[in-house]
């Protein structure tokens, strides 16, 4: 996209997101943006990255690898969104500060036995299919806890929070029920012991529904790059 496009569009994001907070008394400061460029060449990622963006999201280990190589003397943050697969979860240990789709605890194991001693603790949400849809990855609600016992006994993961995504044709009022069942979870969680402070939720299209029920990461694509091919 054009350059300037990025950046204007970055900062309209960033508007919408201090909007949202302030809309349901919240402060803006406490919502992290990750910027999902999947499918976006290098040249967007930097101009991104130019325009003050820090944090950026990928789905598809083959397209990340070499743009996350590319860009190595950059100080980005890069967060792994996508389907894990047993046979990447080496590269994802090795390559990304965040993982956000971790819902097995035969994942959680080989990422900790696979991060890089050099590197700090591997920061994780787990996703939650919250919504049942059977096209969607993410553990049940139910099961959400006993995983969550595994990561947070294991050596080279930091268990930050949960993850939710809302199906695509769901309403403002769906996305919010959503979206407080995620929070709602995460309250129930941290009270049997666990100290989660992360809310991964929020993508273009329910930014503000995810922000109103309490997102602290919203992982933002189509609002700042244009849509994808
Ligand atoms: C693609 C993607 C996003 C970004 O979606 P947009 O609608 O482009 O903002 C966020 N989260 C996940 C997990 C994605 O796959």
């Amino acid at each position: 996209m054009n350059p300037s496009r990025i950046a204007e569009r970055l900062a309209q994001v960033k508007q919408r997101i201090a909007a949202a907070a302030r809309s349901c008394d919240r402060d803006p400061n406490a919502v992290r943006l990750i910027a999902v460029s999947k499918t976006r060449p290098v040249s967007d990622i930097l101009e991104a990255h130019a325009a003050g963006q820090h944090a950026f999201g990928e789905n598809y280990l083959q397209d990340a690898l070499p743009k996350i190589e590319a860009l190595q003397e950059y100080p980005l943050e890069w967060h792994f969104i996508g389907r894990i697969q047993s046979n990447k979860t080496r590269d994802i240990a090795s390559h990304f500060h965040w993982v956000h789709t971790l819902s097995s605890a035969k994942h959680a194991r080989r990422l900790s036995d696979q991060r890089p001693v050099e590197l700090a603790p591997l920061q994780v949400c787990i996703q939650v299919n919250i919504s049942g849809e059977a096209s969607k990855s993410g553990t049940t609600p139910e099961a959400a806890g006993a995983l969550a016992e595994v990561i947070a006994g294991l050596p080279r993961l930091a268990l930050r929070g949960l993850m939710t995504m809302p199906p695509a044709d769901s309403t403002e009022a769906q996305q919010r029920q959503i979206f407080s069942a995620l929070r709602h979870l995460l309250e129930d969680l941290n009270r049997t012991g666990l100290s989660m402070d992360s809310l991964s939720m929020g993508m273009s299209n329910d930014m503000q529904a995810a922000i109103c029920e309490g997102a602290t990461m919203v992982r933002i694509g189509t609002a700042i790059f244009g849509p994808r091919q």
